[in-house]
């Protein structure tokens, strides 16, 4: 049976795929940066937004197709997103590369 959110928004559904259940951090920009793996808090996919997991999955321009093959729209609402399941998310996460 395949999870689906209950209106937690998209940066809970984003954080539940990509956290690490060893370091409690994720794979986004942020984390990486506040542990100095990477440089900036630009998105790395298009170098204009801190890549935040609202940004990712809602706004980033440079997924938008990948957003619309998988989740179903160019851009997306956080309510919206949040009511994905997880598999959704995950394929969607795991196709841009930021996982
Ligand atoms: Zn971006």
């Amino acid at each position: 049976m395949a999870w689906q959110g209950n209106g937690m928004g998209a940066a809970w559904a984003w954080h539940a795929m990509c956290e690490s259940a060893f370091t409690g951090h994720n794979t986004l920009g942020r984390c990486l940066y506040l542990i100095g793996l990477i440089d900036s808090l630009l998105c790395r996919r298009c170098r204009v937004e801190e890549e935040s997991s609202a940004h990712v999955s809602c706004e980033c321009e440079a997924v938008v197709s990948l957003r619309h093959v998988h989740l179903g729209s160019y851009f997306s609402d956080p309510e919206d997103v949040g009511s994905l399941s997880l598999v959704t998310i995950w394929n969607f996460s795991k196709g841009t590369g930021l996982t």
